[in-house]
């Protein structure tokens, strides 16, 4: 009797990718470091595993990520109570005064990598995804709000995705949203009929939220609520106009969306949200705002802050939608060959070929030419060289290109001499 070993699988929600996507991922990693670089934003990597103190606190109890999506757990080991991170801020506002980063000078940072919510998966939700997390920490003013989201607009233009808007919207200072909250704790009492169970819960502890909602049934109530821009002061209007102003000047198409709310206590003034229409159901690839309590909140010094998150995921199926074409190939070059002394041959070759800067495979395991070809054809390779013992004696190589247009002006096939070959390729390739 053989025994049969049980297969793991992946957890749900938590999604490998594999060498024939991740041509796509790195490809947009590498877009996205050079546009932040563009801007001045260097990279910070903090970990993945805090103090669920910390998330409770920087996120707010009384949220859907903190009351249902936190994957927490404690440690075994000294019961310490942690979670896997929900998202980037709280960790790097935690680092920035942790470390005393805004001493001397502002800093614009941004983190990229996975983050973990435990949610119902579907297209566009996930329970890892990832993120591209951009903050502006120590900038109080509209120009750095405005260009965080001039940046964004050069991001999905050098991508070239189509369909994506900007709402906007201010959610002024803490005592205008107190007078607000008050007219909309009145408005929710008087509606309390149309509110489902979770907005029963929440409209005393976070009534702006209550807006926050998708259930059809409570739509027109969320529209016709008391609008928190209704509530704003000379100051934040001013600041909504500073941000508004420099939109213009960029050219940059914006609605005002008086129900886009983060209904925690430290965020304020700007906030603003990308979303698309091609992605379904979850339509929101960027999310952001001032949030210029938090860094007290978390026992800092107090220093305005701004920043935004984008949703890898999606960015990457809706950039996928444009005609975003990703190299997938394994290598540039496919070394095919005969024998143990042409194997040895093709080895050294290719070591050269690499320091010419070229992507080279030499086929491994004994197969004959033609299934080495066919192992050619599928890498991808814009080229094939073989080495048989032919070629070994003459001390020359056989070059094939693979993927010969119509009126391809290059030979099918060409004999070169070994230290030729990069040469050729550079004219040629
Ligand atoms: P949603 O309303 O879709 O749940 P959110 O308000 O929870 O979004 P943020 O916390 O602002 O989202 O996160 C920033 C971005 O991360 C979102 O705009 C979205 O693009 C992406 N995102 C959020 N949750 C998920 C998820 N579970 N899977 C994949 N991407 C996600
Ligand atoms: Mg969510």
């Amino acid at each position: 009797m053989t025994q049969q070993f049980e297969k793991v699988r992946a957890l749900t929600g938590m999604k490998d990718i594999l060498p024939h996507e991740s041509a796509a991922w790195e490809t947009l990693e590498a877009i996205v470091r050079d546009w932040l670089a563009s801007y001045g934003y260097r990279n910070m990597r903090t970990p993945v595993l805090e103090h669920t103190r910390l998330f409770a606190r920087g996120i707010g109890e009384v949220t859907d990520i903190v009351e249902k999506e936190m994957y927490s757990f404690r440690d075994a080991l000294n019961d310490d109570h942690l979670t896997m991170r929900p998202e980037f801020t709280a960790g790097m506002v935690r680092a920035t005064i942790e470390h005393n980063l805004l001493y001397d000078r502002p800093q614009r940072v941004y983190c990229m990598g996975p983050v973990f919510r435990h949610e119902r998966p579907q297209r566009g939700r996930y329970r890892q995804f990832h993120q591209i997390d951009v903050e502006a920490l120590g900038f109080a003013g509209p120009d750095v709000d405005a260009e965080l989201i001039v940046m964004l607009a050069r991001l999905w233009k050098r991508l070239g995705l189509q369909d994506i808007r900007l709402e906007l919207n201010s959610l002024g200072q803490a005592d205008e949203r107190a007078a607000h909250r008050e007219a909309l704790v009145e408005y929710l009492e008087k509606h309390i009929d149309v509110l489902d169970d979770e907005a029963r819960r929440r409209m005393y502890t976070n009534p702006l939220r209550v807006l926050d909602t998708k259930n059809p049934a409570m739509q027109d109530m969320a529209n016709n609520a008391p609008r928190l821009f209704d509530f704003l002061g000379a100051e934040s209007r001013e600041h909504f106009e500073g941000v508004c102003a420099r939109l213009q000047d960029a050219g940059i198409e914006y609605t005002l969306n008086p129900r886009l709310v983060r209904g925690l206590d430290y965020y304020n003034l700007t906030v603003f949200e990308w979303v698309t229409d091609r992605l379904g159901a979850q339509g929101t690839v960027c999310g952001g705002g001032r949030y210029d309590g938090l860094l007290e909140l978390l026992g800092g010094k107090p220093a305005p802050a701004v920043g935004f998150a984008i949703g890898m995921e999606r960015l990457l199926d809706l950039w996928q939608q444009s005609d975003a074409v990703t190299d997938t190939s394994e290598c540039d070059v496919y070394v095919v060959h005969q024998g143990d002394a042409a194997q040895r041959r093709a080895a050294l070759l290719a070591e050269t070929l690499r320091d010419a800067g070229y992507r080279v495979l030499v086929h491994a395991g004994s197969t004959g030419f033609k299934s080495q070809f066919k192992r050619a054809d599928a890498s991808g390779a814009a080229v094939a060289l073989i080495i048989g013992p032919d070629e070994l004696a003459s001390g020359q190589a056989a070059m094939k290109w693979l993927r010969r247009q119509e009126g391809d002006s290059r030979p099918q096939q060409e004999s070169l001499p070994f230290d030729a070959i990069a040469e050729t390729l550079k004219t040629r390739l």
